[in-house]
């Protein structure tokens, strides 16, 4: 059931929100980079050459069984991934192309909360129809971006280097792309998530060459898995993808205990950045991979 309040209870909420956040964890990121391999089934990922994604997972926080939307679909579980909200509530129905006439998603985004509080924001993107997301006036840099994986990294390596963005979004289609041509778990699969890899390690050796490394969180995520050569069924193999949180010393490494959503990923982004969540939303921080200032404290909102 949702609920709707009058301005002054939501400021209020969003206030209750901010302590609860502030008392989360010690030390805010400065920088937070969400990077989607479409079509990333884990256990493909698991068994591939992708010695960046391992090192991400063991150095930070990490789970194989994170849980996208129903249905399992490009677009709609982007529009979660980045909105924190289930599709009923993003509005979000359609997966074919990018309709103008269509507008964007109807909630808040994650891009759009960070611009309020004066923050910088970016995406990269395979897919053009991931304009959805980005409501006018809240990505200072939306990109469509040819070559996939990359292609997306190379030019969000080379804008992080000279810009530095608060918030960033890295789209990499390659793996979509060879599960429908050749099916999830083929070797042309595989090798397109070897790719996706080298594509993570583009802009992790950019942060990591930058003065701003030890003030920079990256998510790696991805919009659903597939099986045979589809997806946007409820099949675990669709549902089931990875969620791998990394920044020394403001991330605690190991194993995510709590069960996590696509939703959680835009709650958790803006909490590493010190920002609250929009109570509307659906999905909440993943509290556990903070590292706390005193004892950890429950994530409200
Ligand atoms: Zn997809
Ligand atoms: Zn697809």
């Amino acid at each position: 059931m949702r609920r709707s309040y009058c301005v002054p209870v939501r400021v209020l909420m969003v206030a209750l929100a901010l302590l609860v956040v502030s008392s989360l964890w010690a030390m805010p990121a400065k920088h937070v980079i969400i990077i989607s391999l479409d079509g990333g089934r884990p256990d493909v990922i698991l068994t591939s050459d992708t010695m960046y994604i391992h090192k991400l997972a063991a150095e930070g926080a990490y789970t194989w069984w994170a849980q996208t939307v129903d249905p399992s679909i490009t677009l709609v579980s982007h529009s979660s991934m980045l909105t924190g909200c289930l599709p009923a509530k993003h509005g979000i129905t359609w997966n074919d192309t990018f309709r103008p006439e269509a507008g964007y998603v109807k909630t808040t985004t994650c891009f759009e909360l960070a611009k309020a509080a004066g923050l910088s924001t970016a995406m990269f993107s395979n897919k053009a129809k991931l304009r959805h997301i980005a409501k006018p006036g809240t990505v200072d840099h939306y990109e469509d971006v040819a070559g996939g994986a990359i292609g997306s990294s190379t030019a969000a390596a080379e804008y992080w280097t000279l810009n530095k963005p608060s918030l960033m979004f890295v789209h990499h289609g390659d793996p979509d792309a060879a599960g429908h041509t050749f099916g999830w778990g083929s070797r042309e699969h595989h090798l397109a998530l070897e790719t996706c890899d080298r594509a993570v390690g583009i802009l992790l050796n950019a942060v990591l060459a930058s003065d701003a490394a030890s003030q920079t969180v990256i998510i790696v995520t991805a919009d659903h898995g597939g099986h045979l050569t589809t997806h946007g069924s409820t099949d675990p193999r669709d549902m089931t993808i990875p969620w791998v949180c990394w920044g020394p010393g403001m991330i605690r490494p190991g194993q995510v205990e709590a069960p996590v959503s696509t939703c959680d990923t835009a709650a958790t982004a803006l909490v590493a950045l010190g920002l609250a969540p929009d109570p509307d939303w659906d999905g909440k921080p993943v509290a556990e991979v903070f590292v706390p200032e005193e004892a950890p404290v429950a994530a409200g909102g």
